[in-house]
């Protein structure tokens, strides 16, 4: 029935020894790139990008694996899940704690400097704040640029291909996690326009993945007795569980760690999967709560109370009157063309530093981060200076507020070249700040009118500037906290205007603040769901929610008009090619064949020569070629799928070379285990140019029936391209063979087919692990 495809098997040796010669020598000459240099020229342009197996290869080594598995084998898988659910939710939080504590500690010792040294000089106090920041940013891009090159950015969109079934080498190691923790503690610490929530994300990710294959082989940590998630399937669901614990840890929200991994990141998701990712992020809260509860004592230094964003407005705004919704869905436009234009711009940005910049080596990275960074802090200390200071506002006395404070301890009102001690500069106090510091005052509903339009409006400026500048330097970089900042922003400049316009009203400028930011993320990121419950979990105020729920949707709905959303947007840009949920429309209109079109299919024979397989491999750049053996009446037939990276594994163990040119049947399998053919999560894997082969070998054979995938998916030419599609998509799929019609029907399968009976002798073993 599978006969008909073209097939293109080199039959001659001669092509293949031309090959040959182009191998590399025995001191390594040619064996491929391997510095970072060549991994960051990799990551520029997109060539380290690869599809991931999410299918189940059904090998032989596969189900003798699955046929030597005891009874206990399924509980204790189960019960594994579970383990790492937990420990992923413990290792996020206890890195988000860490990162916060740094930069907190670090931020704190930079201002409670520079506000020393300012009481005697601004210019000494200028030139200390500069280098320490200068000196914090250099260190970031440092381990970036020479240590972990896929630790630039947020990781956002990497994450997200990866689990729409693509990985982009290099971001889940270990020294990737490594440099994500180090790198945002610089990053953040050195006051650039940018947060530490994205990388958190990444981080949780690698954390799950690295907890998965057992810990890092390379650097020799590594643990073979909880080897047991080492297929690309298995780890999709421990990276979806990291993903949840890097928001819940970033935010202090749970459930909004649980949807932001269903509605963002996520291409496939099981009702399975919900309870443990809801019990990982469930964990993250304890652990951060605990380690909260601990440094409230003052043992952590600089990181008290704030540190993670959690700003309580719950003394604000608690109602709202109909005549507020019309400047609240006008926020809700602001944050759509803001966040459409920031997309937009950074979009232009990068694609810039990509093409022209970045290529030009390291040193160049490394530089302009510096540069951004002198001009941020430039920019955050000189303008501060141009305002004039106000009076502290009254304040009830519990009300918490305290005038003037110094910033990185509790984050208030900032005295600021101020002549008076109750004074305050409304500039510092948002400028001149840690981020989560400034944020609490963006958000502050104590009091009224603590910040004039003009220093808004000079901030707003000023920050979306930096913003858009910052994204996509070769540091760790979260697009939230920016978001928040402008978002808030604006939402306060309307929230003055509503307040001057409805008098009577009981209107709370930090309310506006608030609405402002859940705005821009939702112009900007387009998420719905996810951002309404962080934003009232963040906030502790319920009453809230119709009003962030109707900004969102307006935000997203004009952001939607303009351009895609922030991720999608970067990860196109990155090379990494997103399957949507749904096809294109035209793909309606066309069947399989047409997506094949003019396709010479290159084939292996069932009994290759090991020469003419190695041909193959160096002249095509294929990971999957169909296998075909003759029939009994001489006909050609296709017996499977076999996969690059398992041919490199077997050219590689040499074991399984035969000198007859027949079936060998399965006599060989003890030969492998099934975690042979697994390659470590987001590494390179092998190349051709690491087989090394006598010339003895190269005449041997090799007979591929035990190692392809006996049943691959399978598709009519003329099935519409539109279903082909969901077919791929859904079930994760690499391959689809296209075939022409089938001349026989073997049987036909339904619904009650599949309703096998509840003993699980018959239950298959992929259904077993599937369904755990
Ligand atoms: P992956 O990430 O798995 O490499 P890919 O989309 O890059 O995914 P490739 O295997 O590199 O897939 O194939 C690239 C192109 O070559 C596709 O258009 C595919 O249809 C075609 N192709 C793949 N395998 C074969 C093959 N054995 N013979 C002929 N064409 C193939
Ligand atoms: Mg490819």
């Amino acid at each position: 029935m599978l006969s008909g495809v073209d097939h293109d098997v080199p039959d001659g040796i001669g092509m293949a020894r031309l090959a040959w010669t182009r191998l590399p020598t025995a001191d390594g000459e040619g064996a491929g790139p391997s510095t970072s240099e060549a991994a960051d020229d990799e990551l520029l342009s997109g060539a380290a990008i690869e599809s991931l197996d999410y299918e189940v290869i059904e090998n032989y080594a596969y189900r003798e694996e699955q046929a030597q598995r005891s009874k206990f084998w399924v509980p204790y898988y189960v019960m594994l899940k579970w383990l790492f659910a937990l420990l992923i939710g413990v290792g996020t939080g206890l890195a988000a704690i860490f990162i916060n504590l740094a930069v907190e500690n670090f931020s704190g010792w930079k201002y409670t400097a520079t506000f020393a040294i300012i009481k005697h000089s601004y210019f000494v106090g200028f030139f200390v704040y500069t280098v320490f920041n200068l000196a914090l940013v250099f260190s970031s891009v440092y381990i970036v640029t020479n240590f972990a090159p896929a630790a630039a950015g947020s990781g956002i969109p990497e994450i997200k291909g990866y689990l729409n079934g693509v990985d982009t080498h290099g971001i889940l190691l270990f020294r990737t996690l490594v440099g994500k923790i180090f790198g945002s503690i610089g990053s953040v610490g050195g006051g650039l326009a940018l947060g530490k929530e994205g990388p958190l994300v990444h981080t949780g990710a690698c954390i799950a993945s690295l907890l998965g294959q057992g810990g890092s082989a390379k650097y020799h940590l590594s643990s073979r007795w909880v080897r047991i998630f080492e297929s690309d399937r298995d780890r999709r669901d421990l990276v979806t569980c990291g993903c949840a614990a890097g928001v819940a840890a970033a935010f202090r929200a749970p459930v909004g760690g649980v949807l932001f991994a269903l509605e963002e990141v996520t291409s496939w998701w099981r009702s399975h999967l919900m309870w443990r990712v809801f019990f990982t992020s469930a964990v993250v809260a304890v652990v951060v709560r605990s380690a909260m509860n601990w440094c409230n004592s003052g043992k952590c230094g600089h990181f008290g109370a704030g540190g993670f964003i959690i700003w309580d407005i719950s003394g604000g705004q608690e109602d709202y009157s109909y005549q507020e919704l019309f400047p609240m869905a006008i926020i809700g436009v602001i944050g759509g063309l803001l966040g459409a234009l920031f997309n937009q711009l950074t979009l232009y940005i990068t694609k810039w530093r990509r093409t022209c910049l970045h290529k030009k080596g390291k040193r160049v990275q490394i530089f302009e981060a510096c540069l951004i960074s002198l001009v941020t802090s430039t920019i955050s200390f000189v303008l501060p200076l141009l305002r004039k200071c106000s009076p502290c506002p009254k304040l009830e006395t519990n009300s918490g507020i305290e005038c003037p404070h110094p910033p990185g301890t509790d984050g208030n009102f900032v005295n600021f070249y101020c002549s008076q001690d109750r004074e305050y500069n409304d500039l510092a106090t948002i400028f001149f700040n840690t981020q989560d510091d400034a944020i609490r005052n963006l958000f502050s509903a104590k009091t009224f009118h603590e910040y004039s339009a003009q220093s808004l409006i000079t901030f707003l400026v000023m920050f979306y500037f930096l913003a858009v500048v910052t994204f996509g330097t070769a540091v760790p970089a979260g697009q939230f906290v920016p978001g928040i900042m402008i978002g808030s922003t604006y939402g306060r400049l309307v929230g003055m205007f509503v307040v001057k316009f409805y008098k009577k009203l009981n209107i709370e400028e930090g309310t506006y603040a608030l609405l402002g930011a859940a705005s821009f993320l939702g112009g900007s990121m387009r998420m719905t769901v996810s951002l309404c419950v962080i934003m009232v979990e963040i906030t502790n105020n319920l009453k809230l929610l119709p009003l962030i729920m109707l900004v969102l949707l307006v935000s997203k709905a004009v952001g939607d008009f303009f351009n895609e959303g922030l991720y999608e947007e970067q990860a196109r840009l990155r090379g990494i090619p997103l399957l949507d949920s749904r096809p294109k429309q035209v793909m309606r209109n066309m069947n399989a064949r047409d997506a094949c079109k003019n396709q010479k299919v290159v084939c292996l024979p069932r009994v290759s020569r090991v020469v003419d397989i190695i041909s193959v491999l160096r002249t095509n750049k294929h990971n999957g070629f169909p296998v075909v053996d003759r029939g009994q009446n001489g006909e050609s037939l296709v017996i499977g799928l076999i996969l690059r990276s398992h041919l490199l594994v077997l050219l590689q163990a040499k074991v399984d070379f035969q000198n007859s040119a027949f079936p060998c049947g399965p006599g060989v399998l003890n030969r492998h285990n099934f975690s042979d053919f697994v390659k470590p999560a987001s590494s390179k894997g092998k190349s051709i140019d690491d087989i090394h082969l006598t010339e003895d070998e190269l005449g041997l054979y090799l007979d591929l029936a035990p190692f392809l995938n006996p049943s691959p998916y399978i598709v009519p030419e003329d099935m519409s391209l539109a279903k082909v599609y969901n077919l791929f998509r859904q079930l994760g799929l690499r391959h689809i063979f296209v075939v022409p019609r089938p001349s026989r029907v073997v049987g036909l399968i339904t619904r009650k087919d599949l309703l096998l009976e509840e003993d699980n002798n018959n239950v298959m073993p992929e259904l077993q692990s599937t369904s755990v």
